[in-house]
């Protein structure tokens, strides 16, 4: 493409809210064949709430409530805000957490009242040995609380899938793409999203840092990458990809490691990004 395409096509991405870091991003557009949706926040909104407690026998919901809450203050994940915004619902004032610690992609750890209290999800608990028998509701996310190496209930937290999001998963197949669904979320909940939206493949449970190695995978596969996402975790990914797209109310580390960073909330903007260099490009030639 000359020089002139390229502004061209930097100039008609910026009206369309995708903001172009470099030349390579607009060629790198052109030979995509598959797209890598992260879930959380990408395709949903990713303002979760908790529309369930449900404590283990022997506890109460305010002592769920209490613990959970008072550990999920020391994340930053948006999980956390979700049960630390119920938890306050019930409990203006939680306890503090001491030895905070993150489990990236499993969930949280802390000290609250002299209690070890672990919040997360099945895959960590399995981890840590400690039996637990629930289920969660169809598209939930469940969130297991421990005290003190014993199950204290769990949480039911819901996101909602972007208005946008089906729209834009139909005009990337329109376009002859393939779509996978990438998360750390349980396989149910994804297939969940997946089902409201169209993608056509889920990849379900996969740790932080597992994320760039899914996409190595597709692209030794064969397939030319973009990854849309918004979250820390996403940042290896984005940067592993043919062609990043970070979501701009994203974290600083997603929009940094990103090809071109989509400023418009709505979903449509990623096949609007893949258009672009194929529209600006036979247009000026
Ligand atoms: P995603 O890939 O969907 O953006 P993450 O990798 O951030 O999700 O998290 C994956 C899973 O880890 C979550 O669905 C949740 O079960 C668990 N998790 C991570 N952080 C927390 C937390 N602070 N509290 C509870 N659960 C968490
Ligand atoms: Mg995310």
């Amino acid at each position: 493409a000359t020089p002139t395409a390229l502004m061209a096509g930097v100039g008609r991405g910026a009206q369309l809210g995708i903001l172009i870091k470099g030349p390579d991003a607009l060629e790198a557009s052109r030979t995509v064949d598959t797209v890598v949706l992260d879930k959380t926040g990408t395709v949903t909104t990713g303002k979760m709430t908790v529309t369930a407690c449900r404590p283990a026998d022997g506890f109460t919901i305010g002592e769920l409530l209490r613990f959970a809450g008072a550990v999920e203050a020391g994340s930053e994940h948006a999980i956390a805000a979700a049960v630390v915004t119920a938890a306050r619902a019930e409990l203006p004032d939680l306890p503090p957490v001491e030895r905070f610690a993150a489990l990236p992609g499993l969930g949280a750890q802390g000290e609250v009242e002299g209690h070890d209290v672990l919040v997360g999800n099945a895959r960590l608990f399995a981890e840590r040995g400690i039996p637990c028998d629930f289920t969660a509701a169809d598209g939930a996310t469940a969130i297991l609380v421990a005290v003190d190496g014993r199950i204290a209930g769990h949480l039911e937290v819901r996101d909602v899938v972007k208005p946008s999001a089906r729209a834009a998963v139909d005009a990337l197949h329109a376009l002859g793409l393939r779509t996978v669904l990438l998360t750390g979320d349980n396989a149910t909940a994804a297939r969940v999203v997946a089902d409201e939206t169209g993608v056509s493949d889920v990849r379900a449970g996969v740790l932080p840092a597992e994320k760039a190695a899914v996409i190595e995978e597709l692209r030794a596969g064969g397939a030319r990458v973009a990854m849309v996402g918004d979250g820390i975790n996403d940042g290896p990914a984005l940067a592993t990809a043919d062609l990043g797209m970070a979501m701009a109310q994203g974290s600083d580390i997603a929009v940094r490691s990103a090809d071109m960073v989509l400023v418009r909330e709505d979903l449509r903007v990623v096949p609007d990004a893949i258009r672009l260099a194929d529209r600006t490009l036979r247009i000026i030639r």
